[in-house]
């Protein structure tokens, strides 16, 4: 059975570990370096990339995020975890960082005033059928997706799912909706 850490500095932690538990994993919120050791596999939540910024060099564990996902730590990231995970960011505030990993330059906050939250059904080839139903919350996308694969993206062509390896990110959140494909896809690289 495997142990999947949830960075748990702030987001929407418990609705992550609700779906990884639905599938049979184990999860363990992370928030100090020791917390890290025994993972098989990582989730950075949705939530507020700056705050979770701050506050994993505040916690002391970012450096010891940005080596075990640099070392090939699977990873699932959505929306503010997306921006976490990618190597560059538009749009952040000042001094805010990442801890990379994902060769992608993410825009943050992408969508205008009228569109800072809707839903709608995206095609995943890689998930089949039926089309996923994405829930946006004053989402990022990939403006560019460097050595990442695109998985997904809007009508106008905006990338907003990608994949490098045992790197998987969304700008929406599937852990909001019934829908668990994509933490089988990320637990299927654990
Ligand atoms: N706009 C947020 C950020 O910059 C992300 C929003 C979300 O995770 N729903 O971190």
């Amino acid at each position: 059975r495997r142990t999947i850490g949830v960075l748990a500095l702030q987001g929407d932690v418990g609705e992550h570990e609700r779906i990884l538990g639905l599938l049979g994993a184990r999860t363990t919120r992370v928030r100090r370096p020791e917390d890290l050791v025994c993972i098989d596999g990582l989730v950075l939540p949705g939530g507020e990339s700056t705050t979770i910024d701050r506050l994993a060099r505040e916690f002391g564990v970012r450096d010891a995020l940005v080596a075990r996902i640099r070392d090939g730590l699977p990873v699932f990231a959505t929306c503010a975890g997306m921006i976490l995970l990618a190597d560059r960011i538009v749009g952040g505030i000042r001094d805010q960082q990442t801890f990379g990993g994902l060769d992608v330059t993410v825009r943050r906050n992408a969508f205008g005033r009228q569109n800072q939250s809707f839903e709608t059904e995206l095609s995943v080839a890689v998930l089949g059928e039926p089309p996923v139903h994405a829930v946006f919350i004053r989402a990022p996308v990939v403006e560019d997706p460097g050595r990442a694969t695109p998985l997904a993206a809007l009508d106008d062509g905006r990338v907003v799912a990608v994949e490098q390896g045992a790197l998987l990110a969304t700008a929406f959140h599937p852990e909001q909706t019934g829908d668990t494909r994509f933490h089988e896809r990320f637990l299927a690289a654990t």
